[in-house]
């Protein structure tokens, strides 16, 4: 089967029971295109109370025979919708690209990769992911299962909208969940685009599907009284709503995957280059907007005249590579849309008033489109907003600092969480800092990055729950104890 979708052909429907429908809903997305503010379309389907009902029902009819379907056929399917997403990568990206703005060499690729990787290592994991027995000296037998919740649903952000899918919709169907995805109102043609792969790799109808909306189609969701759990990556003022939706419904199980303003700490003994690197890669990845992108960067007093050289040069240099993303030589795109523009933008003009010296960038680049240069302030307040807020573009702050204890407690004086990074050649310094950071992942030597083997997620009000790992298939699974009286 050839794939059907383009920029020239976008999947405008919802995807429910392996058909491509209208939905019942009357209301539309609109979506622009960020290089150059183009409208895209302003009638793709926004799933309403009704579709997500449709929806739930088909997924509650599929659950039975999808749990009970063989490991090895469930595992099939997986790798070769893993194939399927594969074959068909830079279409795929091309349908994050026009409203994400992200050039496919330098993330686009990197993401439907992810994706792809995802569903194969969950795949290979169906058939290994035993429960446990415990002995019957006492005369019962325990043995502990690990059960499916049964229909589960994912309610993903814009910025990096299929690798999450696979974050969320391979452990959840690898173990025996039926998964209804709710795509972001900002990139919604790739996830849609799925549909067509998912029918074709024979998940059966019901098992997955695709429902696009805004936070109106993401509530109901996250209160559906039959839905088992949501699995959320978005804002932390997102998140806690979920959570509450969550409680005040069925108290359904949640994952929350939030923001972060995640500390680098750079010591005078380090590797100036590799730090340089490093940071610089983290707050431009993705035109800065990266959940974990390391956006305050501390450095001893020692190596700092010469970190903000190069730190400048690195940010000067990144300012060169920023362009269309549809252009073989960009590495950096626009920002999503003009709200996102607006909000990046805001943050650097009021930064500009008391809050920081301005080191480079902070200007628009071209007249149209939504393109900024990557940003660096020093000298920061440590209680302004630039210091403090996620600002979720290519925008970072530098502070120089004398000791470690005067770092580490700022570097944990945050209710965020999620990602940290040491650079340092002293190891036994570098495993003290990694232990005292409060956050869910720490870098050494390195900063802004994940593995699909470990666990994915932030502390404090970054998150709640791992992705990734076998944190994943946990987070939906529930034991089951069943206690054999082996007397009788
Ligand atoms: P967002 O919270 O605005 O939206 C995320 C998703 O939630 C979207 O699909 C949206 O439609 C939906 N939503 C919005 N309001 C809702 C509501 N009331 N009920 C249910 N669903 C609702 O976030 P965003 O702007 O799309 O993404 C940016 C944020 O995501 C940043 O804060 C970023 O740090 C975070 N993020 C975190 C991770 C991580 O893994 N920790 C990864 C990527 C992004």
């Amino acid at each position: 089967m050839s794939f059907p979708w383009s920029a020239k052909n976008l999947p405008k429907q919802i995807f429910i029971n392996n058909e491509y429908v209208e939905s019942k809903s009357a209301k539309k997305l609109t979506l622009h295109n960020p290089k150059n503010g183009e409208l895209i379309a302003n009638d793709v389907a926004l799933a309403g109370e009704q579709d997500v009902d449709e929806a739930v029902a088909a997924a509650e009819k599929a659950f039975a025979g999808w749990k009970k379907t063989s490991p090895t056929e469930r595992r099939n399917i997986m790798n070769k919708f893993a194939d399927l997403v594969e074959k068909n990568a830079e279409a795929i990206a091309e349908l994050t690209r026009i409203s994400l703005g992200a050039p496919f060499k330098a993330f686009g690729a990197f993401e439907v990769g992810l994706c792809a990787e995802a569903f194969r290592y969950n795949a290979g994991w169906i058939d290994k992911f035993g429960g446990e027995s415990w002995p019957q000296d006492d005369g019962f037998l325990k043995i502990v299962r690990n059960e499916p919740l049964g229909v589960t649903a994912g309610v993903v952000p814009w910025n990096g909208p299929v690798g999450t899918i696979g974050l969320k919709a391979a452990p959840a169907l690898a173990t025996g969940n039926v998964f209804i995805l709710k795509p972001s109102e900002k990139t919604p043609f790739s996830s849609l685009a799925l549909g067509t792969l998912i029918k074709e790799a024979g998940f059966p109808p019901g098992v997955f599907q695709i429902l696009p909306g805004d936070g109106s189609t993401g509530a109901l969701l996250a209160s559906h009284m039959r839905i088992r759990k949501v699995s959320f990556t978005g804002s932390i003022a997102t998140g806690k709503k979920i959570q509450e939706m969550a409680a005040k419904s069925n108290l359904k199980r949640v994952t929350l995957e939030l923001g972060g303003k995640s500390p680098a700490v750079v010591f005078d003994d380090c590797n100036l280059e590799n730090a340089v690197t490093w940071t610089a890669n983290a707050i431009t990845a993705n035109t800065g907007q990266v959940c974990f992108a390391a956006s305050r960067v501390y450095v001893q007093e020692g190596i700092y005249d010469k970190f903000i050289e190069k730190y400048k040069e690195a940010m000067q240099a990144k300012a060169k590579e920023v362009g269309d993303p549809d252009s073989e030589g960009t590495n950096i795109g626009p920002l999503v849309d003009e709200a996102q523009f607006k909000r990046v933008s805001g943050f650097i003009e009021r930064g500009q008033q008391g809050q920081g010296k301005l080191l480079v960038g902070g200007q628009r680049i071209g007249d149209k489109g939504y393109y900024i240069e990557p940003t660096v302030f020093t000298d920061v307040d440590p209680e302004s907003e630039i210091h403090c807020e996620e600002i979720f573009g290519p925008v970072s702050v530098v502070k120089s600092f004398k000791t470690e204890e005067e770092i580490m407690k700022l570097s944990n004086d945050t209710n965020f969480g999620l990602m940290a990074g040491v650079f340092t050649q002293d190891i036994n310094k570098a495993l003290r800092v990694a232990s005292d950071f409060e956050s869910g992942m720490v870098g050494v030597n390195c900063v802004s990055l994940m593995f699909m083997v470990s666990p994915f997620g932030g502390s404090k009000e970054s998150g709640l729950g791992r992705e990734c790992g076998i944190h994943a298939l946990r987070a939906f699974t529930e034991p089951k104890t069943i206690m054999v009286n082996m007397n009788y």
